[in-house]
Parts: structure tokens; sequence; C-alpha cells
């Protein structure tokens, strides 16, 4: 075994051999997720909820986590947290997948229904981990326009998956980052075309922001029907540290992720956490109503303000222009606080996206918001 100090300096013996493997051509030009973790005062930048969970949460969760089987592996079903999910959303265990955020629910997704030969149509701008992840799967991305207004056009969805018939279609609602809710019907008749038609797909319903917005396509869920509606506990659960995310899919599918995922990926403490966050609806209710007080707050101050133009939102975010958007977004950081910076993206010129926070915090970006467009 070499020693930790061979590995150090550049005078070992591989320093001028090792330029490490070429990444994948596929990968191409793939850039990683950004959005900096800079640490000032006010952080509305990434979509997490102002509020932690309850103390009675972590004092159960100690509990649990303390007394378990720690040499162990987990239940790689997840049953316990699974039968509580399904419990509370009022679905069979069965149709419920957990895995480590909603991230890890997509790329299982991917892996298992994408891949080479095969695409994922988004519609854009939108959660850009859905396009990022078909790429490293290896999955070819076809990429529908959104109007400029940002909302989606149904005939154009439906003429983009009759013409290319995509393996997976990718719909999110609220979409990320616009914050807009997706009507109903356009859901439905995405999901009727798909299961018209003769090459199988699938229509996976990105719901990570949901319970901030008037309905939910769950319900629609159902073995043969080829749905799957994604959900996340980093949000309205307060607990984006511990990785948490869901799916709600027919039984079939969910028995074909298993098969996929890692076995064991998702360990004790965060399988403890998903089930006892559960005996704390009424504390997550609250958040709920909170935030969307706030949203409503802000949005409307927003909409007072000379020079922007915000979008409506069912979210606990509102996207915003403003004429310089970057000079707005290093304004505000100046200012201590941390907005998302789209200014620069493709289709999202000079927006920004500001998390809804505590009410004091909202108060902090709206008067630095102010101080900067003056
Ligand atoms: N989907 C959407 C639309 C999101 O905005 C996010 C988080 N930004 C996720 C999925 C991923 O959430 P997580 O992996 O934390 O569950």
């Amino acid at each position: 075994m070499r020693s930790p100090s061979a590995c150090a300096g550049p005078a070992n013996e591989f320093s001028t051999a090792v330029t490490g493997p070429k990444r994948r051509d596929d990968l191409g030009d793939l850039e990683g997720y950004h959005s900096p973790q800079v640490d000032v005062a006010v952080r509305l930048n990434t979509n997490e909820s102002p509020y932690p969970p309850p103390p009675e949460f972590f004092e159960a969760w100690t509990a649990e986590v303390s007394g378990a089987a720690a040499h162990r592996y987990p239940d790689r079903a997840a049953r316990a947290l699974r039968g509580a999910l399904g419990e509370f959303l009022g679905v069979p265990a069965r149709r419920v997948f957990c895995a480590n955020g909603s991230n890890e629910v997509l790329q299982t997704l991917l892996l298992t229904y994408g891949g080479p030969g095969r695409t994922a149509l988004v519609f854009e701008p939108s959660y850009v981990l859905h396009a990022h992840i078909a790429h490293i799967t290896g999955t070819g991305v076809v990429t529908g326009e959104r109007r400029s207004d940002f909302t989606l056009d149904p005939e154009l969805a439906v003429r983009l998956l009759e013409e290319h018939e995509p393996d997976v279609v990718f719909l999110t609602t609220p979409n990320n980052p616009t914050g807009m809710v997706e009507p109903r019907e356009t859901v439905e008749a995405l999901l009727e075309l798909i299961s018209r038609r003769a090459k199988p797909g699938l229509l996976v319903v990105d719901e990570a922001y949901a319970e901030f917005s008037p309905w939910t396509a769950i319900d629609l869920v159902a073995d043969g029907v080829p749905l799957v509606v994604v959900r996340t506990y980093s949000k309205v659960w307060s607990m984006a540290a511990f990785r948490l995310g869901f799916c709600v899919a027919p039984e079939p599918l969910v028995e074909e992720l298993e098969m996929v995922v890692l076995p064991y990926h998702l360990s004790v403490p965060t399988q403890v956490a998903g089930t006892v966050a559960l005996q704390f609806t009424g504390d997550m209710d609250a958040r709920v109503t909170s935030i969307k007080t706030e949203r409503d707050r802000v949005g409307a101050a927003l909409a007072d303000l000379d020079g922007v133009e915000a979008f409506p939102s069912g979210a606990n975010f509102i996207l915003f222009r403003s004429d310089d958007g970057q000079a707005t977004w290093e304004g505000l950081l100046e200012a201590g606080v941390l907005v998302r910076n789209f200014a620069r993206w493709p289709r999202l010129d000079n927006c920004l996206r500001v998390t809804i926070g505590r009410p004091e915090e909202n108060d902090a970006f709206l008067a630095a918001l102010k101080e900067v467009l003056s």
C-alpha cells in the first residue's frame, strides 16, 4: 500500500502518466448544475422551505434512528415509508417508489425507460435536470418551446408528441422556474395521446411544488395508465437536507424501478425521516398556508414595482424580469439577498427567481430590490 504522502506531490511515480480517462464522447459539452451556494443573510435561491421541521419531528426521528439495527442493511423495499406515504396520499403502497430526492427518482425513470436510441420530450424553459439527466443517461432530448409568456401551447405539445413519439414526456406543474400551473386538461390530453398510440410511452408529471398549487395528477395514476407523478420532501416537508423524493406510478412500473435502482439506496435515517414526517401533517399544512399568503403578498408587491414584470406562480417562488437582470442580481447580492439568476439563460433573458421565505426575508428582498432598481 502506498503511503498518503506518496500521492501528494508532483514527484510521485504516476504523476506524469495519469491524466485520467476521457469522459464519454456522448457527454459532449455537458455542464454541471449551476446554483451557487453563497453564504449571505437572506438565501432565496433554491426553493427550500424557510422553516425547519418542528422540534418534535427531530425527537421522534432520533428516537427511532438510535434504536435501529445499524449493522444491518435497510429495508430494500422501504415498506414502512411506502405504507405511510400510500396512506397519506390515498394510494396503494405498491404504487409508491422512493429514492434519494426526486432527482434520483427522475434518474431511475430515465435509466429504466430512456437510454440510447430513446428520446425524452421537454418543454423549455423548465426544470433543467430533466434534460440534464436525459443527457447523462444517453437519452435523446426533443425540445418543445413554450410561448414567450411561458405558457405551454397544447397544440404544439400534441404535434411534437405525434411527430417524435418520445419514450418519455416531462411536464412540470407548477413549472420551475416559471411557477405556472398546467391545466388538468393539458395533462389529460397528453396522457390520452400517449395511451392511444401504438408505440408505448410514459408521461412524467413532476409535481415538486404541487402542494402549493390547486390540483394534482396523482388521482389519474392507475395500473395500465402510462403516468408517473413525481414528488419531493425537499420543499413543503422542510427536508431538503434529507434527500427524499418519491413517485406514484402503476405497480409494474414501480417493480421495474426497484430492479434498476441500486440495492439499499435509501438509508435508514432517510426512510425513518420520511415516515416520521407524516405524523406532522398539521405543521406542513400550516407552512403551506403561510408560504402561499406570503407568495401572494410578494407577487402583489412585485406587480407594483416599476421596471419589473412578475409572472403568476402556483409554487413557493416567483419568476420576475427586470431591464437588466444581471445587474439586479448583483445588486441584490451586494445587499445580502441571494436569488436565482437566470438573466443570461436562453429563453429567460433578464429573469430572476425568488423563493418565498419568512416574512422578514421577503421584506428584506423587496426593500433591496426597490433600492437596486431606484
Ligand atoms: N423537480 C423539480 C421541478 C424541482 O424544482 C426540483 C428541485 N429543485 C426537483 C425536482 C428535485 O428535488 P429533490 O431532488 O430535492 O427532491
